[in-house]
Formats: C-alpha cells, structure tokens, sequence
C-alpha cells in the first residue's frame, strides 16, 4: 500500500472525488501519464505529487459532503 499522502484528508478525498468530475480526471489524466512516461522512458517525471497537490487543495476547498 502507498503511505499517506501528505496535505490530503484521505477520508474527504474518496468523498470528494465521487462529487468532483474534474479531479476524477486529473487523477485518471495522471495515471494515463505516468504510464506513458514510464513505457517511453522507464523513469516517470514527478506527476503524482503536482496532481495530488492539486486534488488535495480542492479537496480543502470543496470538501466531500
Ligand atoms: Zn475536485
């Protein structure tokens, strides 16, 4: 399993992604990227973590309900 992730209330997230189209994407978009990178040059860039600060900070602002 992967550690926490650092600046998002992992229990709002779940929450906010079944609400939030957008982040859905983002996360969806990343996961696509990350994929690509990794066939095309078997190091992937630092995605993740520009994604996950991005979610998280909607995350804060529009929390699950
Ligand atoms: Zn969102």
């Amino acid at each position: 399993m992967d550690g926490e992730e650092p600046g998002i209330p992992s229990d709002g997230l779940e929450a906010h992604l079944d609400m939030c189209l957008r982040c859905r994407k983002l996360l969806a978009d990343a996961d696509e990227l990350n994929r690509l990178f990794s066939v095309n040059h078997s190091r992937a860039p630092d995605l993740t973590e520009a994604i996950l600060s991005a979610v998280g900070a909607d995350v804060r602002r529009r929390p699950g309900r």
